[in-house]
Order: structure tokens, then C-alpha cells, then sequence
């Protein structure tokens, strides 16, 4: 290891842990707000410059800690707005962040895992197998990141990014932990102050884990259904043949338990002839009937090598009016960035790819040559 990466990195502290940094070093916790706002609020992560704290405390950061984030491989502007960025993490490792600005409000879509161990069919997080957990300053990073990207609001504090989204690459509840401390991080008011409304968790159905984050938080769940009876969610979303959907349901129950107007999010992806009959949606209706529930239609997105293809459009109207009119609050998810593979997941293969070939070669140089070969596809859906 170097001594570049022996440092702590800063990003990885939640304010308690802040606070806990600086009690080893004799410190005040007031010490540890100041830097959380130096960091979040002004983005600025050089300590020299950071002139409340004093210069032998700036010494002894710089010697011992670092603020470090994920770097910017490439960027894709969609034509909508939209941003697709490839984010390396480590000399063999990227992971996909998206910016989606929509109206007054602006929502990141961020990653908990470099691939995914779920290996849901329709996913093509999936292909690429799991390589590790990102760490809470890979998480967290994502954001300070896009926030520098897009630039602050002139007020102190306040983001240009109002909702964050964990429906990026990986199952976030199979990284507890750092992603716990990485939302307590996107919800302080000394953190990113984002309400714990507008930030979502959303998870295929790890029940137990689902179960012990109502004890950290309480942030949106949105959780991936995408079939209405066990058989077909067996084959689809492979967990559920340990937590099947009365389990899963039970779970989601128990989080919005007393908490008024909360609502869980279902997210069902529309497969032609596989999920998207008059029967499904009729199964569905009698599930959804039982949680508080809405739904989320999501247009398959196809990836080279997926077999799926994506319901048409009357099909998924109908699907929508037949829920919707059963008193289920159904909309379908507008597909955004589709001209840079926008939609969460989607350039996976091609990071697999590179991820290969810099493992063989030595990352740096091999990045570069990566970014040349990425096509960008046109999505017909
Ligand atoms: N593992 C978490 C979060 C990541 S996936 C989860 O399963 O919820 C975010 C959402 O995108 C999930 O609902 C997932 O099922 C969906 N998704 C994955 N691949 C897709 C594709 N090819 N087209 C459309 N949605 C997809």
C-alpha cells in the first residue's frame, strides 16, 4: 500500500464518525462540523484553505487524511439533459452514476456495488458478476462529484441535486453498512441535508436487511418486484426463492408501519409476453391491494445479449390503466437518456470490457483507449 492510500479518507465518515475522528485527537465536535461543511457545503478539500482550523490541525490533516472521490473516466451529455458519467473507483473498477434534472428538482442516480451478486435475468448488472462493495466515500463521492459537476446553488448548503436515487449498479442492502452511513451522510443538514424523503433505497428484496434498516432510517424503499406470483418472480429476480414475495410484502409492511402517507414504490419491468398479461396485472392488483403501495412501469431497456424485449406501448397503457383503475397509483417511468445508455446498468458491458483488458494492460493509458470504443446506441423504446 502507499501512503496515499494508508490516509483516511474523509468521505467515508458519517458526522458521528466525524465527531469520533476528532475526540481521538482531543478535539472539540464542533471541529468535526467545520470540516463537514467545508467539504459538503463549500466544497472545498484542500485543508490550506480551510482557515477556521488551525494551521497545526491543517498539518496534521494533511499528513493523515485525505478527501478523496471517485475520478471521471467519461462523460455522455444526453441530449435531455441527462448525464451518464463512468466513474473509476480503483485502477481495475468503475461504476456509472446518472444526473436526471427534470422540472425544479434534479435526481442522481448512484451505484452501492461495483456489479452485483443477484443476477436478476433481465439486468445486465448481472452479467458482469460482483467484483466488491463500494466503500462510503465511493458512495458518497458520487455525489460531491456531480455536485462540482453541475455546480452549486449560490446559497450556502443548498444542492442543485435534490433527490438521490440508490438504483445504480449493485444491491445496496447487500452493503449495509456503507451504504447506511452514506445516507446518513446524503440526509445530515451538515452532509448533503437532502430530506429522507427524497432519498431511495431501492433493493430486489433482501427481507432480514430490509427488516433491520428500519432501525437506521427511514428514507423512501422502492422495491423491485417485477412478477406477481412466485413461479415467474423465481426465474426473474433469483432471491426470491429465499425471500418470496409474502415475506418481501410482510417486510414492506412492517417499514411504512406508522409512518403517515408513506407508500412503497414497486418497480415492475415491462417484458414482452412475460410479465405483461391481463393475468399478471390482475395478479398484481390483488398483492398491491395489501401494502401501501404504487407502481412504477419501467420500459425494458435491451443491452446486447439480453434475450427480453420490452412490452409495446399499448400493452404497457393497458397494463397501467388496469392497475391505475384499481385504485393503485400506476405511472410508466419515462426512459431518459436513452442516446448514452442512460438508464441505470446499461454500460456495463462495455466497462466489463475495459475493466478486462486494464487489468491486463495497466488501467490508465487503457481507460483512454476504452473511451474511444464505447458506442453510443440508440435505444428504440
Ligand atoms: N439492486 C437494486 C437496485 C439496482 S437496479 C434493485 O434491484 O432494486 C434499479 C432498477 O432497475 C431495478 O428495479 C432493476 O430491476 C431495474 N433494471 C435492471 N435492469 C433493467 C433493464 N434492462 N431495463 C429496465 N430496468 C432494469
Amino acid at each position: 500500500m502507499t501512503d496515499e492510500h494508508a490516509r483516511i479518507n474523509l468521505l467515508d465518515f458519517n458526522r458521528q464518525g466525524m465527531e469520533n475522528f476528532f475526540a481521538e485527537k482531543g478535539e472539540k465536535p464542533f471541529r468535526a462540523s467545520q470540516l463537514l461543511k467545508w467539504i459538503y457545503h463549500e466544497g472545498v478539500y484542500d485543508f490550506d484553505q480551510m482557515t477556521n482550523i488551525s494551521k497545526v490541525m491543517r498539518a496534521e490533516l494533511q499528513q493523515q487524511a485525505e478527501i478523496r472521490m471517485p475520478e471521471c473516466i467519461e462523460e455522455h451529455p444526453s441530449a435531455d439533459g441527462t448525464i451518464k458519467w463512468l466513474l473509476r473507483v480503483d485502477s481495475g473498477n468503475a461504476i456509472e452514476t446518472v444526473y436526471i434534472p427534470e422540472g425544479d428538482r434534479a435526481t442522481l442516480c448512484v451505484s452501492s456495488q461495483v456489479g452485483c451478486t443477484l443476477n436478476c435475468t433481465f439486468c445486465s448488472t448481472a452479467t458482469q458478476g460482483f467484483n466488491r462493495n463500494l466503500s462510503t466515500a465511493e458512495i458518497v463521492g458520487q455525489i460531491l462529484f456531480a455536485t462540482d459537476r453541475i455546480g452549486r446553488k449560490e446559497n450556502r448548503g443548498e444542492h442543485v441535486i435534490t433527490n438521490v436515487v440508490l438504483m445504480g449498479m449493485g444491491e445496496p442492502l447487500m452493503n449495509f453498512d456503507n451504504v447506511m452511513r452514506a445516507i446518513d451522510v446524503m440526509t445530515e443538514d451538515f452532509g448533503f441535508g437532502i430530506s429522507k424523503r427524497k432519498v431511495t433505497l431501492s433493493t430486489s428484496g433482501v427481507v432480514p436487511a430490509l427488516d433491520r434498516m428500519r432501525e437506521f432510517t427511514d428514507v423512501s424503499l422502492a422495491v423491485s418486484l417485477h412478477a406477481p406470483n412466485d413461479e415467474l418472480r423465481d426465474k426473474l429476480v433469483p432471491i426470491n426463492r429465499k425471500y418470496p414475495i409474502k415475506v418481501l410484502l410482510d417486510a414492506c409492511r412492517r417499514y411504512v408501519e406508522g409512518k403517515q402517507r408513506r407508500r412503497v414504490t414497486f418497480e415492475y419491468v415491462m417484458l414482452d409476453g412475460v410479465n405483461d398479461r391481463p393475468e399478471h396485472a390482475s395478479q398484481l392488483i390483488r398483492l398491491l391491494k395489501t401494502v401501501p403501495a404504487k407502481l412504477n412501469l419501467i420500459p425494458f431497456n435491451p443491452y446486447p445479449g439480453s434475450s427480453y424485449r420490452c412490452s409495446s406501448e399499448q400493452t404497457m397503457e393497458y397494463f397501467r390503466s388496469r392497475v391505475n383503475g384499481a385504485g393503485i397509483v400506476t405511472i410508466i417511468r419515462k426512459t431518459r437518456g436513452n442516446d448514452v445508455d442512460a438508464a441505470c446498468g446499461q454500460l456495463v458491458g462495455n466497462i466489463k470490457d475495459r475493466t478486462r483488458r486494464s487489468q491486463r494492460m495497466g488501467h490508465n493509458q487503457n481507460y483512454k483507449q476504452g473511451q474511444m470504443q464505447v458506442k453510443l446506441k440508440e435505444r428504440h423504446i
